[in-house]
């Protein structure tokens, strides 16, 4: 696959038919500035902006005041209890759960014993390898948080730390980033942006005007109101230019659920030594505190736009496929905006998640071109709150607990991954070879061409599902350090 050529920005975008209007309009949109460092440099140190100040990201991002998904909060009705994620009673039948976990454990013997790639025992050791410590089922989460630092403003006779919110919010960058976390974001839970966002906590789960948290007569977990800033973190999967992580059981794909419960523990540490509080709320995949879905606040942080899969999806990062991780605290941070780089109105022509997916659980275009707000609402999809791809997500859970290395313990999550709907996503693939950057600076501009790049895309064999013997050679690559 050729990835250079010599043709000129200016070649290549009339080479697709953009004549100098378009050529120039993009022109009109690009930033004065020579490149991203001076950029940050000259924002960073003066204003508090999500774009600029936030995220390195690349010039077609564009900041806007509320997400290009339509919301609307009001008509929101908070999950039940804490199980939003995973094979559940409440979304599939026991007889069915059995079942599925039955073929799992079949799928993980069976695989081992005949070395089938993705499933070889090194396969799976290395998987489960790969998320031990890390996962919070090593790592148990208190629901106060980490509180255990042994050095705070008390033990060092100083008042707590204050600094101003665009201060706060640089310093918590730096702290998460220095650990390897990806695009930070933060929100607000008394933002009425697109309407109310208490109901976004799940029904265990209630604010109130308390110094600390507690718990009520009816086992419901009281977070003290003033926690009312979310810190929103996206993951920093690992890019993998030979689509290894299209496969399930790639070792590689657990670096950052490994990594975000190592640095949610050192933050929330290190924000109860300055003398706050914070409150981890997990997704359910790791953490038996699912407070709230991380997805909703990803996108009204600006970490991502919208899309058919559902996860956010960031730039320059792409759908990583494992959103995301959220905190709420009392410490004061600004907000971060929702972002439009035409993810989208992409998605409208482009639907190669859907193409791909192994379960149908995405809906092709020829389903449905738009998203709409006339879908469907069950346990699993809780509320008609957004205009969004009425996905069947069950699907998605119930081929992955058939298919992904077992756990052998019904409650808990297999190891492995699909994601080759995040991995084959077109904003996942690399920006740094030019034509990708002309290529998402039209997107960014104008969506004629949308259904043009998509058909590139399938051709340059991005689209490829990965074979048994693209699996089996997952042990003898160069990996890039991450
Ligand atoms: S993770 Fe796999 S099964 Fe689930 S929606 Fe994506 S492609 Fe489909
Ligand atoms: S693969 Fe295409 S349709 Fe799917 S989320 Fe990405 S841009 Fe949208």
């Amino acid at each position: 696959m050729k990835s250079h050529s010599t043709m000129s920005r200016r070649d290549f975008m009339k080479s697709i038919g953009l004549g100098s209007a378009a050529i120039a309009g993009m022109s009109a949109s690009a930033p004065l500035f020579h490149d991203l460092d001076e950029m940050m440099s000259i924002s960073a140190a003066e204003t508090f902006n999500s774009t600029t100040s936030m995220q390195k990201r690349p010039w077609w991002v564009k900041e806007v005041d509320i997400p290009t998904v339509e919301i609307d909060l009001k008509l929101r009705t908070p999950y039940a209890g804490h199980l939003s994620v995973g094979l559940s009673p409440l979304y599939v039948s026991k007889e069915e759960i059995a079942a599925i976990l039955a073929s799992q454990q079949n799928n993980a013997i069976e695989g081992a014993k005949n070395n089938r790639p993705g499933f070889t025992l090194r396969d799976q050791v290395g998987a489960w390898a790969s998320l031990d410590r890390g996962q919070t089922g090593y790592l148990k989460y208190p629901p106060e948080g980490f509180r255990t630092i042994k050095v705070t403003h008390e033990t060092l006779g100083v008042p707590k730390w204050e600094g101003s919110e665009t201060e706060n919010a640089f310093m918590i960058r730096t702290f998460l980033r220095q650990f390897g976390a990806g695009a930070i974001g933060y929100a607000r839970v008394d933002d009425n942006s697109v309407g109310p966002r208490k109901p976004l906590f799940n029904t265990h789960v209630r604010l109130e005007n308390n110094p600390d948290y507690k718990y009520d007569a009816n086992g419901t977990f009281v977070m003290p109101e003033k926690c009312k800033y979310a810190i929103v973190i996206y993951d920093r999967s690992p890019r993998d230019p030979n689509n290894y992580r299209r496969t399930v059981n790639s070792p590689q794909a657990f670096v950052s659920n490994m990594e975000k419960c190592e640095y949610g523990h050192k933050l929330q540490n290190f924000l109860w030594g300055l003398g706050y509080q914070s409150y981890w709320f997990e997704d359910g995949t790791t953490s038996k505190f699912t407070g709230t879905p991380t997805n909703v606040w990803g996108i009204l942080s600006g970490i991502g736009e919208y899309n058919r899969i559902h996860n956010p999806v960031s730039q320059p990062e792409g759908e990583t496929g494992n959103f995301a991780s959220i905190l709420f605290t009392d410490l004061p941070l600004p907000t971060t905006k929702p972002i439009d780089f035409g993810a989208l109105e992409f998605c409208k022509t482009c639907g190669i998640c859907a193409d791909v997916c192994p379960a149908g659980a995405i809906p092709t275009v020829e389903e449905y071109r738009e998203p709409t707000w006339d879908r469907a609402t069950g346990p699993w999809s809780a509320s008609n709150d957004h205009k969004g791809y009425p996905n069947k997500s069950i699907e998605c859970v119930k081929w992955y607990f058939s298919n992904a290395v077992t756990a052998f313990a019904p409650a808990s999550r297999p190891v492995g991954v699909c994601r080759r709907c995040s991995s084959h996503c077109v904003f996942s693939k690399d920006h740094k070879a030019w034509i990708h950057e002309v290529v998402k600076g039209v997107v960014s501009t104008t969506p004629v061409m949308n259904s043009f790049f998509t058909k590139m895309d399938t051709l340059s064999g991005y689209s490829d599902v990965i074979s048994d013997e693209g699996r089996a050679e997952y042990w003898h690559q160069y990996l890039p350090a991450i």
